[in-house]
């Protein structure tokens, strides 16, 4: 017989501790709301030292535990300052969004709570169910569509990729069967995400499968040159499936025109996907409703909150039109997850019948809060303000005689390069990716690149709410100034 004063007492504080442990807590939390109120004063990005990186390769497993003050410390040092910069009001690289101190909050919380939304009957699954009903309200989809939460777009977009193998004719054998013989192809425009190909790859299509259509000269997909692809794969005997259109592209911001692919799938009898990652937050904005126009005739839709939505990293979503459907692709019955009709394993169906994922983490909670405390007109409003502030860099790009604006500005994103007449396009795309690291390794600003037609073009995305005007005008100052510092061959 054991007795429990024989035993270890759980990795809980024991009596005084708690009151130590909660000053630490409100320590690091004053930390970061004072980080997060002086972000301006910061740089940008900064690159981690040396001798920290060493100093994380070099870590042992640790046998000993350590006061957590003392934890907090060494986060204080060797992360902190040292994290990717997309909070920064001048960070406009890649597509990332700045989060909000409310959504840290809920994540606090969110992590109190400990919940997995795997299943079962409880209030965090009823809040992810309101919120899903609340993003399909959004995006002018049924309130009876059903969805998850997932860790972003990529995963959503393979989910609907999956959803719509197994819905397409003769579907569920796929689930047994796997592929056999059958040949299904799907659609996408080259300027579809890298995630599209992979979710292909990943479902045991191959990324052959994925048929890249041609974009027309507003670089949005050309829907004559999808009716001729799809026609030319029926002939060739194989199953067209999917049509997946992007409302805004990751290059520059492109909308594919959504209601005609609507019209071209429901003709072809083929499922139609939109990949919305940031794109489709654009929805928030009375603005946008009818540049999204089609969006709200997809069977699914993927997108992100952690990108225009601020929410904190990460908070993926896809929703699907027909919940049956969405069901028939991932639900499964295990003895071990019976549902039953009262208790805790009551109110089925549970989200692991809606993706690959059991246990779930309680991402609902921060988009709740997010949706909740800010409201959906000042996030549309914040939407507009990031549009209007890439305009104005448009503006400002097309002015500056040293500069072309390399496509044209349908949402938050610009795509511009140096110019020079003297150097050749080999010459001028080493000089504008040199220019992005030189700006980037200043702190003074964080723009990317992409490439445009064979070109290597520096790229900003306006996707954080604390981006205005004389940030981007920053930018542009330091683009000109590296540029000017490497055409006279000083050091940068
Ligand atoms: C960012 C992005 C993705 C990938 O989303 P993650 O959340 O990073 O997985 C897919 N498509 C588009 C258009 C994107 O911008």
């Amino acid at each position: 017989m054991v007795d429990d004063t024989d035993l270890f007492s759980s990795l809980d504080p024991q009596g005084a501790d708690w009151d130590r442990l909660r000053a630490t807590g409100h320590r690091l939390l004053d930390m970061m709301f004072d980080n997060l109120q002086n972000l301006r004063e910061q740089p940008v990005w900064q690159p981690l030292p040396d001798d920290m990186r060493a100093g994380f390769r070099n870590a042992p497993v640790p046998d000993q535990g350590m006061d957590a003050d003392a934890f907090g410390e060494v986060f204080r040092e060797t992360v902190l300052p040292y994290s990717v910069g997309n909070r920064h009001p001048g960070f406009m690289g890649w597509v990332h969004g700045g989060g909000t101190p409310v959504g840290m909050l809920a994540e606090l919380l969110a992590a109190g709570l400990n919940a997995n939304l795997g299943g079962r009957d409880h209030a965090p699954v009823e809040v992810e169910r309101m919120v899903i009903r609340w993003a399909a309200t959004l995006m002018g989809f049924p309130e009876t569509a059903s969805g998850l939460f997932v860790t972003g777009s990529s995963i959503a977009n393979f989910i609907a990729v999956i959803v719509a193998s197994r819905a397409a004719e003769n579907g569920l054998s796929l689930r047994e069967n796997g592929m056999r013989d059958r040949s299904l192809v799907g659609y996408a425009a080259r300027s579809a995400h890298g995630c599209v190909s992979r979710a292909f790859d990943l479902a045991g299509l191959g990324s052959d499968a994925l048929r890249l259509v041609p974009l027309d000269d507003s670089f949005r997909m050309d829907t004559t040159a999808l009716k001729e692809m799809i026609a030319a794969d029926r002939q060739a005997g194989l199953e067209p499936f999917l049509v997946v259109g992007t409302a805004g592209t990751v290059d520059v911001g492109a909308i594919d025109p959504l209601e005609a692919i609507a019209g071209i799938a429901a003709e072809e009898g083929v499922w139609f996907h939109v990949d919305g990652a940031f794109g489709a937050m654009a929805a928030l904005s009375p603005r946008f409703k009818e540049a999204l126009s089609g969006l709200e005739k997809a069977d699914s839709l993927a997108f992100d909150f952690h990108k225009w939505a601020q929410v904190p990293y990460d908070a993926g979503c896809v929703i699907v039109r027909d919940s049956t459907k969405h069901a028939a692709a991932f639900a499964q019955t295990l003895s071990y997850l019976s549902r039953e009709d009262r208790g805790l394993a009551a109110g089925a169906p549970w989200f692991c019948d809606l993706g690959p994922d059991l246990s779930r983490g309680f991402r609902a909670l921060k988009v709740w809060a997010t949706l909740s405390v800010y409201g959906t007109q000042r996030l549309g409003q914040m939407v507009d303000n990031c549009c209007a502030v890439a305009r104005h860099l448009a503006d400002r790009v097309a002015a500056e005689p040293t500069l072309d604006l390399m496509a044209p500005v349908t949402l938050d994103i610009v795509c511009f390069r140096l110019r020079d007449p003297a150097l050749t396009d080999e010459q001028l795309d080493h000089l504008n990716g040199e220019v992005v690291k030189d700006v980037q390794e200043s702190g003074l600003a964080a723009p990317s690149t992409t490439r445009i037609n064979g070109r290597l073009v520096i790229r900003a995305a306006i996707v954080n709410h604390r981006t205005m005007v004389a940030d981007v005008d920053r930018m542009v100052d330091a683009v000109l100034c590296f540029a000017a510092k490497r055409r006279s061959g000083l050091p940068a």
